[in-house]
Order: structure tokens, then C-alpha cells, then sequence
């Protein structure tokens, strides 16, 4: 017998039919021994949708209640698998976040603080099934919160972690974590393990098939952890310690994947006083309204006493970051805010980067043959990241994936091979 936690993406619970081919999987785990929780995401687009609807409500919204509206979506889910298991003679019962509770602080990115499992433990006792709503807790003022887009993947790690279960399993629409996404290349190969530090820096320049926190949380707790499809039933990625790829052998391209990111916005302070202390005024402010900023770039005139000064802010942001950057614009006195959306993040990943020179120069000279300009640049032990016109995201994810040699090999009726 095991104890496992099943997470069910947005597309594997888009409608009754798609919910019903879940519980069919819940129920064979079940019928196994196995000690279920299931976690489960809003139906797809629905997030999206709740999302727009705030935003029309009011550009500023009130993170308080844009919690209240979007974690909605994934009450609907919770409670549609619990009636469908039922229907099925399973003992299954959903639990909102706060009847377990899970508590959280913070709004629309609220952190997990704590699971309790108590209620946990005797639904298992009773043989039965609990279905988790993804994505919400509870504050201490027993608030609803949410954890960020894509924070089921993360509700499911810490309940694995807090409930000591053996495994969490990821169902999602592709059957695992290939070298880039593979809706955009289809010669995207698909990887049986990545290390988490590798999945961790994917997620965090942009492959969504993980939130980001959620691999971070695995990593911490050392949770064995899958990302499989829902659909098919064949042997997903695993995320692995650094030792397990090393026992394994296998030859690694020095290259993990490519990911993209089309969710950030590009800000630029026009004409900043070149003083100490002018930078700090700037990002102070934006921190202290949570505001996470990525990439930096500030160029420096040769002529003059100002300077600009661009960085990049995730575009759910954007809105709050120029209001704040408007109260301080006269007390800074730079000129102007230009704010741009049509920009992309393209980043290279690999823990190979380490030891081998001339990865980025690659990159820039990739991009330089497709013309494809770049408008900054950041790097890590192993990673390296580009600013570019969001038009280009899609070609320059398709030639760096070719000319860091990840694509698959065709086979003979031309069709990738994995
Ligand atoms: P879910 O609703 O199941 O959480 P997501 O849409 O959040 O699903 O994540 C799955 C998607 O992630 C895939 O459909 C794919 O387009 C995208 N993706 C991006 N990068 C990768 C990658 N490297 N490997 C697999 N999928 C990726
Ligand atoms: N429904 C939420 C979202 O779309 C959480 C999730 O699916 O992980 O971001
Ligand atoms: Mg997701």
C-alpha cells in the first residue's frame, strides 16, 4: 500500500466526460491498496476567464477579493470529481482549503505556511478518498487565498509533503517534461528524468508544465515527483536528485531545454538622474507593492548626467507597477515610463553550462543569423536568458532547440521518433 497524491491539470477536468476518465484512474489507484488524495485544477480557461472579469471590474483590483473570485473555479472541479466518484460507489468526499485547513498568507501569490493533516488521516482511516480543491488555502483571518497561476502543482507537493505520502503524481495534458514545450516544436524530445534544480530553473523562466514553487517544495522535501498525461497511460518524467542522474549514466546534453515566457512586460524609466541611491528609489517602492522584478538593463550616456533605466515585470503587474512608479516620479525626476508587452523571455537551461564555455555566445550568434534582436540579457550558473520581440519567440525557441542538438531524430516516415 502507498500513500500517493494524483494532481489533475486543467484540461483533464474540462467537462464531465474528461472528469469521468479521471475518476476512472483515482479509482484504479484506489482499487490498488493506495491511500488517495487528489488535487485538482479549474476546469481549462476558466481561470482565465474569472481573471479578465476582475480585471474589467477594475484595473487595480483588491488581491483580497480576486482570490475570493478565482479560486471559484477550482471549487467547481473538486466537487464535480467528488459527485462523479461517488457515482462510481466510491467513498470520495471533496474539502474546500479551509476545512483541512491549508493555511496560507498573502493574496493572489499567497505562500502555504501549513497543512494540517488531522482530517486527512481519518478519511484514510475510513478507507476513503479526499478530493482537494488546487490552487487555494486559507488566511488566518480565514480568508480564501490563491497561490499564483499554475498553484495546483504546488497545493499537490505540499500536501504530499505534509501528508508523508510516497509519491505525487502530475497528470497533465503532454506525457511529461520534453526538451522544450512541444506544442511549439514539434521535434521536442521527451526527457524520462530531470533534475530538480534543472525543472527548477525551467519553471522559473517559463515551461509551465510545473509551477515553479511546486519543484522547489519536491526538491526541499525530497518528493519523489512525475509529470504523466491523463490521457495515455505511458511512463511520464520523473524529477530526480543530481546522484540518480549520475547512477543512471546516461550521456546528457550539456543543454537541458529551452522554455519560453511570454508573461512579462518590459519597463523603461526615460532620462533617470545618474546619482546614487536613484536605483534603490526606484525598486524599493515596487517591492514593498510585491511587485517581483526580473531583468534588469541600465544603460549608461556617455554625454549628459541621466540615464535609462529598463527592467521587466510579470504583465499581471504592469498596472501596479506604473501606479507606483507615479508617485515617485517627481521626487526620482526621471522623464518618462514607456511600458511594452511585446516582448518574450527566451532561456536555455542545463546543468551541463557549468562545464562547458561558449553556451550564450551560441545563443547570440543563433539569434543573430534569424536577425532577431536582443534587448537584454541575464545569466545563472545554468541558465541564460534573452529579452526579444514577443514575434520572434517562436522561431527563436525553434532554431536554438536546433542548434543546441536537441531535437529528436527523425524516423523513416519523417515523424519524430520520440
Ligand atoms: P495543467 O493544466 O495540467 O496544469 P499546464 O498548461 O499548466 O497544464 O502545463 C502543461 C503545458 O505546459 C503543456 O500543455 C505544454 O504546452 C506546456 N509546456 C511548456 N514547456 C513544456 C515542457 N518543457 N515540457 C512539457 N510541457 C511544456
Ligand atoms: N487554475 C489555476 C490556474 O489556472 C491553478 C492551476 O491550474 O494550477 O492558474
Ligand atoms: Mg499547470
Amino acid at each position: 500500500m502507498a500513500r500517493i497524491v494524483m494532481k489533475f491539470g486543467g484540461t483533464s477536468m474540462a467537462g464531465i466526460e474528461r472528469i469521468r476518465a479521471v475518476a476512472e484512474r483515482v479509482k484504479r489507484e484506489a482499487e490498488a491498496g493506495n491511500q488517495v488524495a487528489v488535487v485538482v485544477s479549474a476546469m481549462a480557461g476558466e481561470t482565465d476567464r474569472l481573471v479578465q472579469l476582475c480585471k474589467e471590474a477594475a484595473a487595480l483590483y483588491d488581491p483580497r477579493e480576486y482570490d475570493v473570485v478565482v479560486a471559484s473555479g477550482e471549487q467547481v472541479t473538486s466537487g464535480l470529481l467528488a459527485i462523479t466518484l461517488q457515482g462510481m460507489g466510491l467513498n470520495a468526499k471533496s474539502y474546500m482549503g479551509w476545512q483541512l485547513p491549508i493555511r496560507a498568507s498573502g493574496h493572489s501569490a499567497a505562500l502555504i505556511e501549513n497543512i494540517d493533516v488531522d482530517v486527512l488521516e481519518r478519511v484514510f482511516d475510513g478507507g476513503g478518498i479526499a478530493v482537494i480543491p488546487g490552487f487555494q488555502g486559507v488566511t488566518s483571518d480565514g480568508a480564501v487565498a490563491t497561490l499564483g497561476r499554475g498553484g495546483s502543482d504546488t497545493s499537490a507537493v505540499a500536501l504530499a509533503a505534509a501528508m508523508k505520502a510516497d509519491r505525487c503524481d502530475i497528470y497533465t495534458d503532454v506525457d511529461g517534461v520534453y526538451t522544450t514545450d512541444p506544442r511549439i516544436v514539434p521535434q521536442a524530445r521527451k526527457l524520462d528524468m530531470v533534475t530538480y534544480e534543472e525543472m527548477l530553473e525551467l519553471a522559473s523562466v517559463g515551461a509551465k508544465v510545473l509551477q515553479t514553487r511546486s519543484v522547489g517544495l519536491a526538491m526541499r522535501y525530497n518528493m519523489p515527483l512525475t509529470v504523466l498525461s491523463s490521457f495515455e497511460d505511458k511512463p511520464g518524467t520523473t524529477i530526480v536528485g543530481d546522484e540518480a542522474i549520475e547512477e543512471s549514466k546516461m550521456e546528457r546534453n550539456v543543454i537541458t531545454g529551452i522554455a519560453h515566457d511570454r508573461n512579462e512586460a518590459l519597463v523603461t524609466l526615460v532620462d533617470l538622474p545618474d546619482r546614487p541611491g536613484v536605483v534603490a528609489a526606484v525598486f524599493g517602492p515596487l517591492a514593498e507593492a510585491n511587485v517581483n522584478v526580473d531583468m534588469i538593463v541600465q544603460s549608461v550616456r556617455t554625454a549628459g548626467d541621466e540615464s535609462d533605466l529598463a527592467f521587466t515585470v510579470p504583465n499581471a503587474s504592469l498596472a501596479h507597477a506604473v501606479a507606483e512608479l507615479k508617485k515617485v516620479q517627481a521626487e526620482i525626476g526621471f522623464k518618462e515610463i514607456l511600458t511594452n508587452m511585446n516582448i518574450a523571455k527566451i532561456s536555455a537551461v542545463g546543468v551541463g553550462m557549468r562545464s562547458n564555455a561558449g553556451i550564450a555566445a551560441k545563443m547570440f550568434q543563433t539569434l543573430a543569423e534569424r536577425g532577431i534582436n536582443i534587448l537584454a540579457i541575464t545569466t545563472s550558473e545554468i541558465k541564460v536568458s534573452v529579452l526579444i520581440p514577443e514575434e520572434y519567440t517562436e522561431l527563436a525557441v525553434r532554431v536554438l532547440h536546433t542548434a543546441y542538438g536537441l531535437d529528436a531524430e527523425r524516423g523513416v516516415s519523417g515523424e519524430a521518433a520520440a
